[in-house]
């Protein structure tokens, strides 16, 4: 099978390769068996042209699967953070087991064909009988799609519940099951010292637990990185044994360079993963009334990187009232960053967010690198190059364990399906 693949995504020990191309990209020939990679060689120069582009499958590190297709019954017209509050709490208090069966069969099946190979999804996990549904609902999903879409679930209350009793209880059933704890820190902050002493119990109960923890961070776009500076202060002090994430990290784009670049540098000495959510972020924050946006809060994704952070990009809210659109598919996020982000997939830095990079912060145990041995699993595009697929939604196919996914029906916008050149 001849492909054109990006560089970062083979091993740099596969030596033989020709030099890689303006985008990153060297033509490579692919030779499968019983499910796995078996041969990664040069293809010859004269099957090179026609080559179609693939990566292997993306992953999302950041997810909301108990609420998603919610926007529908749950509108957030005025686009506001408060808004999407108010709607995702009446959504919660109506929420059932069947929607969220329904919701997240949906989502698992759309991220499946569009390519994603594992998802991180938060949960509602307050008081109610939506949470307790939504968890005995994803924890099947997780059983399910095992071997399909990696899924792990992560619990979602205010950052106060895990110093209460019941909150205590919460976390040893998530880490009994190997989930994560999770929550918000502003903004708004509370006193420094209560929100200080909140992620420390967290931190100190996460480590007695044994399970990572993920928070969403500094969502907003006002007291520019206080979260952030918060969460790097106390795992620094604790040093926790355990991984620690912090999702969005918007505000902390506001900061001056000088000063978010001192931020990213202690970011990376506490070893704190980011997972930056620039769609959510681009809708939400930045809102005033009749105005164009100019304040533009994400993750200064580049920044973090250049720290040494592992930063993956996600794609946080799907047709919520959070977001009203998206769709689990991971190619429509990358061109989307290209633009907002200036992500450029052609460049290490622009593509390993949504792969290899997402795929450390899961602990998933194939980093997405292509090597004899690894799973013949692929995502392969109608497009020959990054320019193709910044130009037009690309058509797809997906391969996972040497066989290939009923293709999705194609789009009038995005053409025939990507043709690949295999020899028996
Ligand atoms: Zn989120």
């Amino acid at each position: 099978m001849r492909l054109r693949v990006p560089r970062c995504l083979i091993d740099a020990r596969l030596q033989d390769l020709p030099p890689a191309d303006d985008e990153g990209l060297v033509t490579v020939q692919l030779q499968l068996e019983a499910g796995v990679v078996r041969r990664l060689q040069a293809a010859p120069a004269e099957a090179g042209a026609a080559a179609p582009l693939a990566i292997t499958p993306p992953v999302d590190a950041h997810a909301h699967l108990d609420k998603t297709f919610s926007h529908g019954d749950f509108p957030n017209p005025g686009g506001t953070m408060a808004g999407a509050l108010a709607a995702n709490r009446l959504e919660f208090a109506a929420r059932t087991a069947e929607q969220v069966q329904q919701r997240s069969e949906r989502a698992l099946q759309q991220a499946w064909r569009h390519g994603l190979r594992a998802i991180r999804s938060h949960i509602d996990s307050g008081a109610g009988p939506a949470s307790e549904a939504s968890w005995e609902v994803l924890s099947d999903q997780q059983r399910a799609w095992g071997g399909r879409v990696a899924l792990q679930l992560v619990a979602l209350v205010p950052i106060h519940h895990w110093l209460t009793p019941e909150g205590e209880t919460l976390a040893r059933r998530v880490a009994g099951s190997g989930g994560l704890l999770g929550g918000v820190l502003g903004p708004p902050f509370g006193h420094g010292l209560q929100d200080a002493g909140a992620v420390r119990a967290l931190l100190q109960l996460a480590e007695r637990l044994g399970c990572g923890v993920d928070l969403h961070v500094d969502e907003g776009d006002d007291a520019p990185g206080v979260g952030m500076a918060l969460m790097a202060r106390e795992t620094l002090a604790l040093r926790p044994g355990v991984p620690i994430t912090c999702s969005h990290a918007s505000s902390m784009g506001l900061l001056s360079a000088p000063a978010g670049e001192r931020l990213a540098e202690q970011c990376a000495r506490a070893g704190l993963r980011v997972v930056a959510l620039p769609r959510t972020n681009l809708w939400l924050l930045g809102r005033r009334a009749e105005q164009t946006p100019w304040l533009r809060a994400q993750a200064p994704i580049r920044m973090l990187q250049r720290a040494g952070v592992e930063v993956a990009v996600a794609g946080d809210n799907v047709q919520d009232p959070w977001y009203p659109g998206g769709d689990y598919d991971p190619i429509d996020l990358v061109r989307l960053c290209f633009t907002t982000s200036h992500l450029n997939p052609g460049q290490r830095q622009g593509l390993t967010p949504f792969t290899t990079a997402a795929a450390r912060i899961m602990d998933l145990s194939w980093d997405g690198v292509l090597r004899p041995g690894c799973p013949a699993d692929l995502l392969v595009l109608a497009a020959g190059s990054w320019a193709e697929v910044l130009a037009r939604p690309p058509a797809r196919r997906v391969m996972r364990s040497g066989t290939w996914l009923e293709p999705l029906p194609e789009s009038p916008f995005a053409g025939a399906l990507p043709r690949v050149t295999c020899h028996e």
